[in-house]
């Protein structure tokens, strides 16, 4: 999706990927090899002017290892961060943003301690390689701790407290090699068994107070980090206040809306970011939902026979759970998207919380 936002602005692109039928493969030549493999960086590195990632799971060795030859953006910095929860929580921590309380469980040691902090229910989870919702496991009491652990493989932990959150948002920020910043306005996000299911944007209900909250707490991350490209902040609604949940140094699902319900896509900002090229508008034209195809594949012409309905595939095989494609639904008139978005359910046969959009949207 970063390729087809760059080909109309004149970039070609060449990918690394560990699979040799990668969707990537489709758009632009494609070096199949570990993200680690010295050969497979030093040709990349070799063809780029530029080079970022669009997967968190990537090491952060080889950011940097490639950051020697070429440049890299997001930094490596903000990828090791985004890797492992514990330093995420210190970065919040440091820079006064709010998030659910926790504790470290690093050995046996602090699992005990851990045991004592326990007062309410709360969920452990791996510092890293932890993504829709593996790599967690729920505590409800103490005495279910010790087996949560083993779960995770007794791996280095945080555990941390449930919170009981109104809603789950997320803001997406742009910052540019030349410090120009620029943000999306507020998506609501639905998941199910972690998974993000649903997006709405621009949040309803959300208010100019949240939304400068949000932002407040995207800019202070991006100028810690010197940060460079789209940033995502996953957010929980607890009243009127937002915890931070985690970032994503990377184009987000959240922000996949963007490619038909915003002026400029997250895709093209992220590239025009690391260019060091103007960002392009991110208003909203109306209200959009993107629902997620999982599992299996449906039928293309049963979904874009609903109006305002856009498809995206990734050309990947299907498999429980996969995030196979996605849908887009933009309009100005609530009613419709409303509507489109409960057809699209129907079709996909998923369960769709219905869409709560406010008045008609005239963007400006
Ligand atoms: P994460 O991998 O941290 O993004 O978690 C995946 C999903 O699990 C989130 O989007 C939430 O729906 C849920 N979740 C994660 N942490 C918490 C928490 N502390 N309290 C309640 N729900 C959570």
């Amino acid at each position: 999706m970063l390729a087809l936002a760059g080909y109309p602005l004149g970039l070609t692109f060449t990918f690394l990927d560990p699979a040799a039928d990668a969707a990537a493969g489709e758009v632009g030549e494609l070096l199949v090899g570990p993200y680690s493999d010295p050969g497979c960086l030093r040709r990349l590195g070799l063809s780029s002017d530029l080079v970022t990632f669009e997967f968190e799971s990537v090491p952060d060795s080889s950011a940097q290892t490639l950051a020697a030859a070429t440049a890299v953006f997001p930094p490596p910095q903000a990828l090791a961060v985004a890797q492992d929860r514990l330093l995420e929580k210190r970065l919040f921590t440091e820079l006064g943003i709010a998030c659910a309380n926790y504790t470290t469980v690093n050995g046996p040691e602090e699992l005990e301690a851990a045991a004592r902090w326990l007062s309410r229910p709360a969920r452990l989870k791996s510092r890293r390689l932890g993504y829709d919702g593996h790599g967690q496991a729920p505590v409800a009491a103490e005495s279910e701790l010790k087996q949560s652990w083993r779960d995770l493989d007794e791996v280095p932990c945080i555990l941390e407290e449930e919170v009981s959150f109104e809603r789950e948002l997320s803001i997406i920020g742009v910052r540019s090699r030349s410090g120009e910043v620029a943000f999306y306005p507020l998506t609501e996000n639905h998941h199910q068994a972690s998974v993000l299911r649903l997006s709405l944007a621009p949040a309803p209900q959300a208010g100019p107070g949240l939304e400068a909250e949000a932002q407040e707490i995207c800019r202070g991350i991006m100028e810690k980090l010197d940060y460079c490209g789209v940033l995502a902040v996953e957010l929980f609604q607890v009243g009127s206040r937002l915890l931070a949940n985690e970032i994503a140094p990377r184009v987000h699902n959240s922000g996949h809306w963007t490619q038909d319900g915003a002026l400029t896509s997250q895709f093209e900002n992220h590239l025009r970011a690391g260019l060091g090229w103007p960002l392009g508008d991110t208003v909203a034209r109306g209200h959009s939902a993107m629902v997620n195809i999982l599992s299996t594949m449906p039928e293309p012409t049963s979904l874009l026979a609903i109006p305002g309905v856009h498809l995206h595939l990734y050309g990947k095989a299907a498999r429980p759970l996969r995030k196979l494609g996605h849908v887009n639904v933009s309009g100005p008139d609530p009613h419709l998207v409303t509507d489109s978005v409960s057809r699209v359910g129907r079709t996909l046969r998923e369960r769709l919380p219905p869409p709560r959009f406010e008045g008609s949207f005239w963007p400006g």
